[in-house]
């Protein structure tokens, strides 16, 4: 079987196991490395790769530990081949460990259910997230649920309150007459990594149009997610605005 390469959440359980372990490689015998080679098994990343045995092997997982650790800016050595994406998470660690860390275990406490393993593709999971398509999916899957978008909405309009963007005050119902009647996207202001796995109240929610939705969610190398109230902050004043 060609060889699979690493995903950006499997070098993030990867790089965080060699953080906890001050920046040292783990053997192949080593309980956290077969624990973490089982785990690799079982994402839904790689349709049916499993069925080799070979895929994300106890000494794989062992062999990228220490591309990781060579992947270092701190390590003196030739660095080992590990790739564009393994440097790229390692910087990653290097810059916000502290928030890597928080990705990591929130992953870890997700995956050992077996319903957040089988949460289906969402739509826009994998632009640019740097904490990994998995907690991405998670994510968005936990702002579709309908009845907590409903109690929100209701909430709002309770409170006199009018169903437009937090961020850009954009109206769909002003914009698009009866068609855009009732419809808002519903975010959650933390991530899960930061917000941990809880239950949501209703005041961790915003209401977003589409556009401010999707730009929360975009990040970069080096950069960090941000919250509506960082979007808002980061967003040209109109005088500021290029022509068009
Ligand atoms: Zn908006
Ligand atoms: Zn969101």
């Amino acid at each position: 079987m060609a060889r699979i390469d690493w995903t950006r959440d499997e070098l993030l359980l990867a790089c965080a196991l060699v953080a906890e372990n001050g920046w040292h490689e783990l053997r192949t015998a080593d309980q956290q490395v077969q624990d973490l080679s089982r785990l690799l098994r079982r994402l839904p990343l790689h349709d049916g790769a499993a069925a080799d045995p070979k895929f994300r092997s106890p000494g794989s997982v062992s062999l990228k530990t220490g591309n990781i650790v060579t992947a270092r800016a701190e390590y003196g050595g030739a660095p080992m081949k590990g790739g564009r994406l393994t440097n790229e998470v390692v910087a990653d660690f290097t810059d916000r460990p502290d928030e890597m860390l928080a990705a990591a275990r929130a992953l870890r406490a997700g995956l050992a259910s077996a319903e957040t393993i089988g949460i289906p593709a969402q739509e826009g999971e994998a632009d640019g997230a740097r904490e990994g398509r998995l907690l991405r999916r998670w994510a968005l899957h936990r702002e579709r649920n309908k009845p907590l978008r409903d109690r929100k909405i209701r909430a709002v309009l309770a409170e006199g309150g009018t169903l437009h963007c937090e961020v850009c005050a954009f109206d769909f119902t002003a914009a698009y007459g009866g068609l855009g009647d009732g419809y808002i996207e519903v975010h959650h202001r933390l991530p899960l990594h930061i917000s941990g796995v809880t239950d949501t109240r209703i005041e961790d929610l915003a209401l977003l149009c589409a556009n401010c939705h999707r730009m929360c969610h975009r990040s970069f190398l080096g950069e960090s997610w941000r919250t509506p109230a960082d979007l808002r902050r980061q967003m040209p004043k109109p005088d500021e605005m290029p022509p068009h």
